[in-house]
């Protein structure tokens, strides 16, 4: 069990307890301006990824100071955690609407309207806070080159967008707005500001799944779909065997790979920490 599960989930996952997205936590002011607050500038988030490069750039006891700084105020505020599908598709069994928004993370990496973000809630859309929020951001945000404003979708569209995104080799990440409060999930890859910080900034504001992937060496077929697929470089390849191998230390237990093995090979097992 990971530290938020310990904290936020009475020692179960954290993500998978419904009082975490309970509509009365954003009755705190200080929550509600943050997520205003959050969506309103994406420039600022670029700008931040930016200040990475320096700070990687800096000596290691410098990085050694600031880094876990962040990392602790990222924790308290705005903190992801990877999910297999099957985690995700539990989520969906109890929240009670979905409104699928621009990722703001696009908006900053592409200049772009992507929309691969979905905000949760205990209540219909239409008496969502959460949505009132964001909307209450303005049209910079909200207005798109062919849809405007946040889309209330069913849970059933969202679930088969999400196993579609995922076949493509995206991964779904639950997302906090001032910790514990859990505000929706997003379908991250290599243009996503966490992504950048965690794997490719070593600065990590993502933490892996509660789960790791296994190969099952008699079903593989060494076709190497998988490494393909795996952004996290956790997947190699033994030209003595002709199968290939999953290093648990990097796996982020995302579920992809065994999204993509036609042969059946991968299989996702709790993690043991
Ligand atoms: S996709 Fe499946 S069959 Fe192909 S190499 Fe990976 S585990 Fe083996
Ligand atoms: S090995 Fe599979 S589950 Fe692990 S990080 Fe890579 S794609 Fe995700």
């Amino acid at each position: 069990m990971c530290q938020f599960c310990h904290q936020h989930g009475e020692g179960k996952k954290w993500y998978l307890q419904a009082e975490n997205y309970a509509e009365h936590l954003l009755n705190d002011i200080r929550r509600s301006k943050y997520i205003q607050h959050f969506f309103k500038d994406p420039q600022r988030l670029r700008d931040r990824i930016e200040l990475l490069d320096t700070l990687n750039r800096m000596p290691a006891f410098v990085q050694a100071v600031i880094k876990p700084a962040i990392i602790g105020r990222m924790k308290k505020m705005h903190y992801g955690q990877v999910l297999p599908i099957e985690d995700v598709e539990e989520i969906f069994g109890f929240v009670n609407s979905v409104v699928r928004l621009p990722c703001i993370c696009r908006q900053a990496s592409l200049g772009t309207e992507e929309r691969y973000c979905y905000g949760l809630s205990m209540v219909p859309a239409d008496q969502s806070k959460l949505k009132g929020l964001v909307e209450a951001v303005g049209a910079d945000y909200l207005t798109g080159p062919d849809v405007k404003g946040l889309e209330t979708v069913s849970k059933e569209e969202a679930l088969e967008h999400f196993r579609g995104l995922e076949k493509e080799g995206l991964i779904h990440s639950v997302w906090t707005f001032v910790t514990p409060f859990i505000g929706g999930i997003c379908n991250c890859d290599h243009d996503c500001m966490a992504f950048k910080a965690t794997v490719m900034k070593s600065l990590p504001v993502m933490a892996g799944s509660e789960y790791v992937a296994q190969v099952e060496p008699e079903l593989c077929n060494g076709c190497r779909r998988c490494i393909r697929v795996c952004q996290f470089g956790a997947i190699n390849f033994s030209l003595a065997r002709g199968k290939v191998m999953i290093e648990p230390r990097f796996c982020y237990g995302c579920g992809v790979c065994r999204a993509s093995c036609v042969k059946e090979a991968i299989t996702l097992t709790e993690r043991c920490i």
